[in-house]
């Protein structure tokens, strides 16, 4: 037997099989005895072989991509790899899984190699992009001091907001008389992706006597926090002065549902902490 012939036989042992001891296989066996090229390609092969199996079953690949891929490699699986993943086996509809899997005609095999070859490249420049794509799709997270370092006080330069995410007033803050929310939200850019990241609203809480407190109620999807503020809600949220543009404004920070608010308030903290306790009143 040649090195070519023999290679197109060796070409259909499954790795980790014990195909090479079938008696089709005799000749072929032979000559790998005494061919150090041929067991230098076959072993190349072998680990390619294993390699494709070892990336198709363990890879988190888009599942459409899956099946195609198991089905160009599932030849090349010893039945034993594939009994000890039943969940890939099914996901390939119709596939002779009883062994007789892999027992392809030697012409056969080495056009489904360089096949094989193709889909695996191609699969490796998918995930790839699927990788970059991921890390750019992932949004950028803030520490509550990145929020509060970054909410404007003047909203003046700000653009309506792009509604990217749904912006709900807390649940104490409709009932109030002395509360005004003003209807247009501004949308805030935290990061360098497009579209807002936080809604702000301007509001005025108008006490029995004194003049009108103003402050700034900010919202940013919990997600985009981290870690996420201890506070769940605004009545008992801790109040703190911050520096911001020369201004020692003080706010509130919390997480309602699957927002993280930002009550602040150009006044003192107990300016803050009267809301607080009529909106905690007017809840009730
Ligand atoms: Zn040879």
């Amino acid at each position: 037997m040649d090195c070519q012939t023999a290679l197109e036989y060796l070409d259909c042992v499954r790795p980790d099989s014990d195909d090479l001891d079938l008696p089709e296989m005799a000749d072929a066996r032979a000559h790998l005895d005494s061919c150090d090229a041929c067991q230098e390609a076959f072993a190349k092969n072998q680990s390619f072989d294993r390699a494709v199996i070892g990336v198709v079953l363990q890879v988190d690949v888009p599942e459409q991509l899956r099946a195609v891929l198991l089905e160009a490699s599932l030849q090349l699986a010893s039945p034993s790899e594939l009994a000890s993943h039943p969940e890939v086996v099914k996901a390939v509809a119709g596939e002779s899984v009883d062994g007789s899997a892999g027992k392809a005609t030697t012409g056969a095999s080495r056009s489904r190699r360089r096949s094989l070859s193709i889909v695996i490249a191609a699969a490796c420049a998918l995930m790839l992009a699927a990788g970059v794509w991921l890390r750019q799709s992932q949004p950028e997270q803030f520490t509550e001091a990145d929020l509060l370092k970054r909410l404007p006080l003047d909203l003046s330069s700000t653009a309506e907001f792009d509604a990217g995410f749904e912006f709900r007033l807390p649940a104490t803050w409709a009932g109030s008389r002395r509360l005004r929310v003003s209807r247009e939200f501004r949308g805030i850019d935290l990061d360098d992706a497009a579209g807002h990241d936080a809604a702000v609203a301007i509001f005025s809480y108008s006490p029995a006597r004194n003049a009108p407190i103003n402050g700034i109620l900010a919202a940013i999807p919990a997600s985009r926090v981290q870690p996420l503020p201890n506070s769940v809600s605004f009545t008992q949220a801790d109040s703190q002065y911050i520096e911001k543009d020369g201004r020692r404004p003080v706010v509130a920070v919390w997480q309602e549902r699957n927002t993280v608010y930002v009550c602040l308030v150009l006044g003192s903290a107990a300016d803050l902490e009267q809301i607080q306790r009529n909106l905690s009143v007017s809840a009730a």
